[in-house]
């Protein structure tokens, strides 16, 4: 079974074709700047060179359709035709409490999603754009959409609710949802295998660290609480997002600044962070480089993200009483050997113990604690695409 996993976004499309019989990726691509000036295709057959292909891509149906044309090219191609695509699976971003597992896509779950648009403005809308691409294109394959917030729809009451007075959650839906959640599913689900135990028989915590960062609490296989809430602003000091703050700072800046809402918001969300502390970069190896060479502000930048992924840690491991595995994924978690070290050496008090030399590692799998220490430490590389892949399998083949 050969399913084409697609995470649209206002301007990009990237793509993934997976054969399911054995899980291997036979291409993947990425359709950039649609709608605008120089769009793009990068389209990288496995085991063959990449074609870059410029076209004019005014918008999703063109650029799915260039996705087809790509990987049905006779020289770069990797399928003969576009029938052999048995399924498709959209990546989602806000399913709200409408969606709890990855759905099979009909009228009514389109509807739904639009119901969600209001909380996620920048990402639902092109979710849709995609499947009606998709539906226009290939009108009788199958399309199923997995959502970011679907596996954080376990937690309790008690963890999603805000001191807000009640009816805002009424009126509104306003309550903690939790993104990056098909990342947190697939390496809590993966270090359960590695370690060879019950998913349900464990405590583990995920530290999705990226541009976008998030942690959360998964007992006995399900999700407790995570750090995101509403939005994905908040939580940790991120790439360019502030994380949490007092709230009241956002109408006292308004005051002092002048500010409309659209520049509080890209304020908060695009000039904070490790960016706005550090005034360098909202990437963490250009803020590295420039603490090791003595830059102060870098230096605070990356000692409050590590102080914070300690806290909400600290705060999981009290929530589940007890932590078993503590697990380290996406760009940063994956690459940043010092990160991964100053922060699994503040929670020596769990029982945490690292195995420096098992640590020096980027972007594979692996366990970095000393050999029987209480609390497992894990680098897992994650790998959302092939959760939608697999949740697409599943539905499709029901
Ligand atoms: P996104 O949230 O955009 O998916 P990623 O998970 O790809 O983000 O993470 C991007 C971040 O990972 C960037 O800030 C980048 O600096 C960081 N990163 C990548 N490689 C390294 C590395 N070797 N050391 C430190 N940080 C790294």
């Amino acid at each position: 079974m050969k399913v084409l996993v697609v995470n649209c976004g206002s301007s990009s499309i990237k793509y993934q074709l997976f054969e399911m019989d054995n899980e291997l990726v036979l291409a993947k691509g990425l359709v950039e700047r649609i709608g605008l000036e120089g769009s793009i295709l990068t389209h990288q057959p496995t085991g063959k060179e990449k074609k870059v292909i410029n076209a004019n891509i005014t918008n999703h149906v063109i650029g799915i359709s260039l996705v087809l044309e790509a990987l049905t090219d006779a020289n770069y191609g990797v399928i003969s035709n576009m029938n052999e695509i048995d399924a498709i699976g959209h990546r989602g971003i806000h399913g709200g409490e409408k969606f709890s597992d990855s759905v099979l896509i009909n009228e009514n779950v389109i509807k739904a999603i639009e119901e969600c648009n209001d909380m996620a403005p920048l990402h639902n809308p092109p979710s849709i754009s995609g499947i009606n691409a998709c539906s226009e294109l290939m009108p009788n394959v199958p399309q199923v959409i997995v959502f970011d917030t679907a596996f954080h729809q376990t937690m309790p009451k008690h963890a999603f609710m805000y001191g807000l007075p009640y009816e805002a959650y009424e009126k509104y839906g306003i309550r903690r949802y939790g993104f990056h959640g098909t990342s947190h599913k697939y390496v809590s689900q993966r270090v359960a295998d590695l370690m060879g135990k019950d998913f349900k028989d464990l405590k583990i915590i995920t530290c999705h660290l990226g541009n976008g960062s998030s942690v959360a609490a998964i007992k006995n296989g399900k999700c407790i609480d995570t750090s995101m809430g509403f939005t994905p602003l908040e939580g940790l000091l991120m790439g360019t997002r502030c994380g949490n703050i007092d709230p009241a700072i956002i109408p006292f800046l308004m005051k002092k600044e002048n500010m409309t809402l659209d520049q509080i918001d890209n304020y908060i969300n695009k000039k904070s962070g490790v960016l706005g502390v550090s005034g360098i970069s909202s990437d963490f190896r250009d803020i590295e480089k420039a603490a090791e060479s003595g830059n102060d502000r870098a230096q605070l930048a990356l000692d409050m993200f590590t102080y914070e992924v300690v806290k909400f840690v600290g705060s999981y491991a009290a929530a589940m009483n007890g932590v078993d595995a503590i697990v380290f994924t996406a760009g940063v978690g994956e690459n940043s050997i010092e990160m991964r070290e100053h922060i699994s050496s503040s929670l020596e008090y769990l029982g945490t113990k690292v195995d420096k030399e098992k640590n020096n590692i980027r972007g594979k799998e692996r366990e970095f604690s000393v050999d029987g220490s209480k609390v497992k430490l894990f680098v897992i590389p994650t790998n959302e695409e092939l959760v939608i892949a697999r949740d697409t399998k599943t539905i499709c083949t029901k």
